[in-house]
């Protein structure tokens, strides 16, 4: 819609910016050129082979288009969402005709989960999760060394102040687009994240994903040790294990130590709650070892008694001997052990932060595909139309909607924009035969060669993400 004086409204979203000659909107998606609505980034298209096809702007040699993927990065959004999506793309996979729906999603229901490797404490789940201020997520359940974090969700885009949704989109879209972003968790750490690079937490970069729990951490080098220690035990905030108690102790003969731990017992040699959690051995707020030790039981502990304790990472290790008092003494490290803890840091993987974006494709969105949505959302969870978002395979939820995850580390870079309603842009296509598309209700009279769709657009080829793959 252009107005006298040449200004044009853009009606890609509900916020409908009035766009002047040569300016564009507010999310910089679409401008006014010459009059014209225009989404002023090229199309990105993934080469499966460089050599053929090279990466970088398109100089408008013909295509083999068997060695391209087409992608909704950049290719635009449609709103009201009943109009047909931006591309709807025919091509030919296997001697199979295909068809690919691609739009620009607009998510006002999507979040991303955080995954930090670390044994370190960040904060109590729930613990609201902050940028710039303002709460835009949350702690969430721990897993397998590892702290999670979920962000953004409609209730911190919609539900809150105006300030509140704008940082939780700010948030999202730099961490979508592998971004680094700082965050505060209340009663908890400060924290850098980044897709595919090390947190850092409290100002220090972790190194270590911790190889297991402390009774795992027994289980796995426990006859390692055997012989050059009398007692293992491994700080971890969530199970300490103390090697002789453990069953791997006790299948391997060795002699109970009568060293008693602090917190409760689970099972033998296996104890929860040693210490509260921090950041110090294992995630604990332990700084000195001993502190865990709750008695030393003289009908069954020796003087001479060697002591081996160590972290999970194995970042913390010290050795002691039992003096005539049954008191633990600091002493040099023999070589074997320290041969043992560098054994245990070298199972620890690097930490990485990984983020996954997760929306709901199942509403509005699937009408610029077909005029009966249900059908598309059967179609996809009968497997019969594949989801991919910016050419990367997603994982689909089971049970109703089209409730879909990527790792944004399989999207080409900046795949993800924003709209100031506000709410996140996300790249998605379907894929599905042409056969079945035409029984679903698309819009075959939409549909283009995709030999002429690049023809006629602005491109840009990009790689794959080593992990990511096409939808062919
Ligand atoms: S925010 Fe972007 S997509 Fe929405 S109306 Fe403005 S320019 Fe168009």
């Amino acid at each position: 819609m252009t107005g006298p004086d040449g200004v044009i409204t853009c009606d890609a979203c509900p916020v409908l910016c009035r766009i002047r000659p040569g300016k564009t909107g507010a999310c910089d998606r679409y401008g006014n050129t010459d009059g014209c609505l225009t989404r002023m980034d090229p199309l990105v298209v993934l080469s499966h082979d460089p050599a053929r096809v090279p990466i970088g702007p398109w100089d408008g040699n013909p295509l083999a288009a068997q060695d391209v993927t087409i992608t909704a990065i950049c290719a635009g959004t449609t709103y009201p969402d009943y109009k047909p999506a931006p591309f709807i793309v025919g091509s030919t996979i296997d001697g199979i005709d295909m068809v690919t729906v691609v739009t620009e999603g607009v998510f006002s229901y999507c979040g991303l989960k955080v995954k930090i490797d670390t044994d370190r404490h960040i904060g109590p789940e729930c613990a609201p999760v902050r940028a710039g201020g303002e709460q835009v997520g949350h702690v969430t359940t721990a897993e397998y060394g590892s702290q999670m974090l979920s962000l953004g969700g409609v209730r911190h885009l919609t539900g809150g102040g105006k300030r509140e949704g704008m940082a939780t989109c700010a948030a999202l879209l730099a961490l979508a687009n592998q971004g680094a972003v700082d965050l505060t968790v209340d009663g908890g750490a400060s924290l850098r994240v980044q897709s595919g690079q090390p947190p850092i937490i409290d100002g220090v970069e972790e190194a270590r994903m911790r190889v297991g729990c402390g009774s795992a951490t027994i289980g796995i080098f426990a006859p390692q040790w055997q012989g050059h220690a009398d007692e293992v035990i491994v700080v971890d905030d969530h199970i300490t294990g103390v090697l002789t108690e453990h069953q791997a102790g006790r299948f391997l003969g060795m002699r109970p130590s009568g060293i008693r731990v602090r917190g409760r017992r689970s099972t033998p040699g296996r104890y929860f709650q040693v210490a509260n959690p921090g950041a110090g051995w294992g995630g604990t707020d332990v700084r000195d070892p001993l502190d865990i030790i709750e008695r030393i039981d003289p009908r069954a502990a020796w003087p001479g008694l060697r002591l081996l304790m160590v972290s999970t990472t194995g970042e913390h290790a010290g050795w002691y001997v039992l003096d005539d008092a049954l008191a633990p003494q600091p002493a040099p490290m023999p070589p074997a052990i320290a041969d043992a803890v560098a054994r245990i840091g070298e199972n620890c993987e690097p930490a990485l932060c990984t983020v996954l974006f997760m929306a709901g494709a199942g509403g509005s969105l699937r009408a610029g595909a077909t005029g009966n949505p249900v059908l598309l959302t059967r179609s996809v969870q009968g497997r019969l139309t594949r989801v991919t978002a910016g050419g990367a395979p997603v994982y689909l939820w089971p049970g109703g909607g089209i409730t879909y995850m990527v790792d944004v580390a399989t999207l080409p870079a900046n795949a993800f924009g924003a709209v100031p309603t506000p709410a996140l842009v996300a790249p998605i296509e379907f894929t599905l035969p042409l056969a079945d598309y035409a029984a679903l209700g698309g819009y075959m009279d939409r549909v283009r060669r995709l030999e002429d769709v690049l023809a006629g657009a602005k491109v840009l080829l990009a790689a794959p993400s080593p992990s990511g793959r096409g939808p062919g």
